[in-house]
């Protein structure tokens, strides 16, 4: 029987993050992935969100950008429900996103797993699992034939209908909403022209104006740029689609006529996509040694959310599980993955289901609703904390009465220190805690070298320092700050319980 520290079930976005962040830790890592060969079919477009910022922090963001179509960039205009929202007006947009369609994404993070030595294997189904004192035993149906592999954990990164959430008892509960929805590019036909504001004009029909049409059938949206349109379209409908059939332009032209009652000339397909939506949740991530993560997790009824939340989930417990195989890992570290993650997905849900609403809104009151919503986002302030929600960057982590960044994602900021990459995002690429000590606090660095190697440590002056101090957690997210001037006693004994929280007992000389 094969013996390994973790195996990862699905090598979909979510378990190849995580097989690379448990790969690059020295775990023995496996990934077990049903399907013989990577699905081609065309799912995301690219990346958006806090995700983007974290493989920064990794040192790994350029690996992706080379692939992409775009730098990662501020998100000018992202769909909200039915809506835009426009984030022109900020120097520093809370959205950031990158084009990479889903095949190359996956193939990349396969790549950055393969360096790290993991074992990705492919036609090899899982399909029994049974947990024991101190390991998983795994069943898997290889392409060879049946074997067992045993496991100090498993996590079930295996899609919407997880076949080890099923096999562990999860619940998922939720809603399923009969709708579909199709998304496509295709080229600007001769009968076809593209206006400035990109609106087209259509020979014998008019203008169709730029942007969102709701009707009593369903609701339409396009947009030109050059020699590419832009068409949507949302409709009830109860079809179960499979993912691997690709739409046809034939059957977008038929959904357009149906929700404008008016033909559209379509041309040849670039991008064509299809999807329904769900909003689901499993009743807890963890069952004593195996882990959801990713759509097996959580499926929001939006768009543009998802990979984001799955890629952060495998960011949160990847250096948990790595803590708890090298040994160091206090108690209860593992479930707060399972408490931090369900609380982000809630967010998560709360503004994907409220998109629901404002979309499919029909009628006057469903009108009057999305131009109520599209008043209040032209203020500063709904439309940040919007953008933080999108991003993931809101992660529902309750404000503490400590300080108040305790809970947030660390933002990236230049730093004047001695360091081969002199900004924070430089800091986290080893994937491990950093204190950061921002204002020469010797007795606070003393204090973390206790840790030893488990936790990096960093004097550096920084312009408005936000604290004195920084304890930050390997998916960037503060986990204690010392307040400015605050005194060596009060924080000493507040980092110490931190470091111990998150990071474990000591390594040398404990002192009370
Ligand atoms: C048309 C379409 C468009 C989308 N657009 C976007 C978008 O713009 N932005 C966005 O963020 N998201 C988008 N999504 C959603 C996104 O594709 C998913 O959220 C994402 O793929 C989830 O990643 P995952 O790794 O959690 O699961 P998956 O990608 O579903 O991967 C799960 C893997 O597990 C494997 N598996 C399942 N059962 C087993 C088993 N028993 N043994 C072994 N392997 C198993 C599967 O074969 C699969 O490869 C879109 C989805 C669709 C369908």
């Amino acid at each position: 029987m094969t013996d390994v520290d973790a195996v990862v079930v699905g090598a979909g976005p979510t378990g190849l993050m995580l097989a690379g962040e448990l790969g690059r830790a020295g775990l023995r890592t496996l990934v077990l992935e049903r399907r013989p060969s990577p699905s081609q079919a065309a799912k995301a477009g690219g990346l958006a969100g806090q995700i983007l910022q974290l493989l920064h922090y990794r040192g790994e963001l350029d690996r992706f950008r080379e692939a992409s179509t775009s730098a990662s960039q501020p998100a000018a205009r992202f769909p909200f429900g039915g809506l835009h929202l426009d984030f022109t007006r900020f120097a520093d947009p809370p959205m950031h996103v990158m084009l990479l369609p889903q095949p190359r994404l996956e193939a990349l993070l396969a790549e950055r797993a393969a360096e790290c030595g993991v074992d990705v294997r492919r036609g090899h189904d899982v399909v029994g699992l049974a947990q024991h004192d101190g390991s998983v035993t795994v069943e898997v149906r290889g392409r060879e034939g049946s074997y067992e592999v045993a496991a100090r954990f498993l996590v079930g990164c295996d899609g919407g209908r997880s076949r080890v959430r099923e096999l562990s008892g999860i619940p998922f509960p939720g809603t399923a909403f009969p709708e579909i929805e199709r998304l496509a590019s295709v080229t600007v036909p001769d009968s076809v022209t593209v206006l400035d504001d990109g609106s087209l004009d259509v020979r014998d029909v008019g203008v169709i104006p730029f942007g969102y049409t709701a009707t009593e059938r369903g609701v339409f949206a396009c947009s030109g740029s050059g020699d590419t349109m832009g068409v949507y379209t949302a409709e009830v409908e109860v079809t179960e689609y499979d993912d691997d059939v690709p739409m046809t332009v034939a059957e977008l032209s038929a959904s357009v006529s149906r929700v404008l009652g008016l033909d559209l000339p379509l041309g040849e397909p670039r991008r064509m996509t299809r999807f329904g939506y769900s909003a689901k949740q499993a009743d807890a991530y963890r069952d004593r040694r195996v882990f959801l993560a990713g759509d097996a997790a959580h499926l929001f009824p939006s768009g543009g959310v998802a990979i984001n939340a799955g890629m952060l989930d495998a960011a949160n417990l990847g250096w948990k599980l790595a803590g708890s195989v090298q040994g160091w890992a206090p108690p209860g570290l593992l479930d707060t993955y399972s408490d931090e993650r369900r609380a982000a997905a809630e967010r998560t849900l709360l503004h994907t289901r409220a998109q629901v609403a404002l979309r499919r809104g029909h009628g006057p009151a469903g009108d009057a609703l999305r131009t109520l919503f599209a008043e209040l986002t032209t203020d500063e302030q709904p439309l940040l904390r919007l953008g933080a929600l999108m991003a993931g960057t809101d992660t529902g982590a309750p404000r503490s009465a400590g300080h108040p960044l305790v809970g947030a994602f660390a933002t990236d900021r230049a730093l004047h220190v001695d360091h081969e990459d002199p900004r924070l995002a430089g800091l986290l690429h080893q994937a491990r805690p950093v204190l950061l000590d921002l204002a020469d606090r010797a007795d606070l660095r003393d204090l973390a070298g206790e840790w030893g190697g488990r936790v990096g440590v960093v004097s550096a002056a920084i312009d408005d320092p936000p604290a004195d101090a920084l304890l930050i957690l390997p998916d960037a997210r503060i986990a204690w700050a010392a307040a400015i001037d605050e005194p060596g006693a009060t924080a000493a004994s507040a980092l110490r319980e931190a470091l111990t929280t998150w990071c474990g007992a000591p390594t040398v000389g404990v002192t009370s």
